[in-house]
């Protein structure tokens, strides 16, 4: 019997606004770190640095910069380039070709019901003047899932909106332009373990993000991320140490659930900060110590892989032309779906 386990393609990315941090993390990466691990699996990670010029086209050069700090990120994780395709978006000239011919299968409307797109608008204050490439960056990513014949996209809950439009197109290209045939695969997306797929940020927000600059970061020297701890979000009625505090919405518990998941001492702390008596400065100590064994081996890593950048920009190019030559395969396939394959 045909194991549909056994193969499977992945593709994921991440924007190059900023490094990457503990949301991503958790979110996505170790999902990824696992899956290429598996036999049959193809991975496909790719760096959306034309994503990321759609809200920072005046600023190309943090989206430039950031590039590298991503895929030491991810190598810092244990995504292996021997193992996985890592790749820059605005190297793969078949993507925005597929975004194209994509463009016309979406209403305005459509588009304007996606409720991260609009949270992202409201977020960034756009206002009237929301930059188009941003308004449809999730057809670009419809592209980019679909180039690839991705069935699998381990994200965090925040793209849930995104997987559904890229399989809404899917189903359009697939009835218009397929004659009975699945030209486009149908993806599915994969989200990290419950109440692990959105990261809040350090300030209470629902949402860890490198925009918000809630976030801590994987590249964090130990002394930026004790005094982020000691920053966080807890309970603002919590004032004396005696008094009973809250653990819902109080962020240093919300993380060690995250990151101590079932140790016995976070749930006697619980108990103790609700009865009251147990001080906040406690709890983050704790929390330190724990995001310490996470984060350590991770910057020990990051900053060898860091001495040698060439290195780094060579398995990038490396991935970028496998990428390509992946895309341009699905893009032919496209196009001769359409018919505008005039000449062979
Ligand atoms: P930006 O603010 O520039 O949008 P971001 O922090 O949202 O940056 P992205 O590059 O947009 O990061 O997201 C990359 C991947 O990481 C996506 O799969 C996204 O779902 C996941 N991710 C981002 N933030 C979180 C979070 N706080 N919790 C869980 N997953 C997250
Ligand atoms: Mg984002």
């Amino acid at each position: 019997m045909e194991n549909k386990e056994a193969k499977e393609i992945i593709l994921t990315g991440d924007r190059p606004t900023g490094p990457l941090h503990l949301g991503h993390y958790v979110g996505s990466l170790k999902n990824r770190v696992l899956l290429q691990d598996k036999p049959g699996h193809t991975s496909y990670i790719m760096i959306a640095d034309q994503q990321a010029l759609t809200d920072n086209a005046d600023n190309p050069k943090k989206v430039v910069e950031n590039v590298i700090e991503v895929a030491l990120d991810y190598m810092a994780c244990g995504l292996d380039p021997k193992k996985s395709t890592i790749f820059i978006q605005s190297q793969i000239p078949a993507l925005p070709e597929l975004t194209v011919y994509y463009l016309n299968l979406v209403t305005v409307n459509r588009l304007k019901r996606n409720p991260t797109v609009k949270a992202e608008i409201q977020q960034k204050a756009f206002g009237q003047s929301i930059p188009t490439g941003f308004f449809v960056y999730p057809i670009s990513q419809a592209a980019d899932i679909t180039a690839f014949k991705a069935s699998l996209v381990p994200v965090g809950d925040d793209q849930r909106p995104m997987l559904e439009q890229t399989r809404e197109i899917v189903h359009s290209f697939n009835q218009i332009y397929g004659k009975g045939k699945d030209i486009l695969t149908m993806p599915d997306i994969l989200l990290a373990k419950e109440g692990q797929g959105r990261i809040p940020g350090i300030d209470g927000n629902a949402k860890m993000s490198k925009s918000l600059g809630n976030a801590i970061y994987l590249k964090d020297s130990m002394d930026v991320v004790k005094k982020k701890v000691m920053s966080m979000y807890t309970d603002p009625n919590h004032i004396r140490v005696e008094d009973p505090g809250q653990i819902e919405g109080n962020m240093v518990f919300t993380y060690l659930d995250i990151f101590a998941e079932g140790d016995p001492l976070v749930a006697e702390m619980k108990e103790h900060y609700q009865r009251g008596g147990l001080g906040d400065v406690k709890v983050k100590r704790y929390l330190i110590d724990i995001l310490d064994s996470v984060l350590t081996p991770i910057r020990e890593k990051r900053l060898a892989l860091a001495k040698d950048p060439a290195a780094v920009l060579e398995m990038l190019k490396v991935g970028s032309e496998r990428a390509r030559k992946t895309a341009d395969a699905t893009l032919q396939e496209v196009r001769q779906a359409i018919g505008v394959n005039y000449f062979g």
